[in-house]
């Protein structure tokens, strides 16, 4: 099972898993409450959302803790990417304290708009067994945000050695796995790690 309430995640996990025939459930699904994340980095965090739903389901869980890390901003927002849109998942609104804050630095040049998406997967097993990958992927944050693709802070984000961003790009373009794309996006390179050590294609 994917564990997760992000409707973005769980699509974009789901198209990872599908080439290995895995048609996973997600939390919402299974009617699983979302613990607290309250750890101090995205792999704690992913553990905490892993473990929690493995545990409550009796099932493998497979979770991703994500988010954007500004350089400028000294990492921000970081594990706290989704709160940064509210309550109400304002992610427009998210952008748009993110580039307040890029012009208070005066990051005015796409060299000091440097960020990073991270994604941490974890996999836990029932019996207590866990495994944890990482990935990452280098971008510079455009103004105004482009696309309507994606989720979060896609329109924002383009991807070093790209002319779109992963707000313009299609699913299997941000993080389509080879033969349907390059792997990409941080997620799809998490996966790509996790793939190697647990599954079989
Ligand atoms: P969390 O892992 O549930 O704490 O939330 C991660 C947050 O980071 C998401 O709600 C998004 O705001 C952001 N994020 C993570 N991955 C992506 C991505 O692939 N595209 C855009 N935003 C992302």
């Amino acid at each position: 099972m994917v564990a997760t309430h992000n409707p973005g995640k769980l699509r974009e996990m789901r198209e990872l898993l599908a080439p290995y025939g895995i048609d996973a459930a997600s939390a919402d699904e299974l009617g699983l409450s979302e613990p607290a994340e309250t750890g101090a980095s995205f792999r704690d965090n992913a553990r905490i959302k892993a473990s929690a739903a493995a545990n409550a389901a009796g099932l493998p869980a497979i979770a991703d803790d994500s988010g954007l890390a500004v350089d400028a901003l000294g990492g921000a927002p970081g594990i706290h990417s989704a709160r940064w849109a509210g309550d109400d998942k304002n992610f427009a609104r998210a952008m748009e304290t993110i580039e307040s804050k890029l012009r208070d630095h005066g990051a005015d040049r796409p060299a000091l708009r440097k960020a990073q998406f991270v994604s941490a997967l974890c996999v836990a097993w029932p019996d207590g067994h866990m495994e944890e990958f990482e990935g990452t992927v280098d971008g510079t944050l455009v103004w105004p945000p482009r696309g309507t693709a994606g989720f979060g802070y896609d329109p924002m984000f383009l991807p070093d050695g790209h002319a779109r961003t992963f707000g313009e790009m299609t699913g299997d373009e941000k993080h389509g796995l080879p033969p349907k794309g390059q792997g990409l996006s941080h997620r799809a390179r998490a996966f790509l790690k996790l793939a190697a050590a647990c599954l079989d294609r």
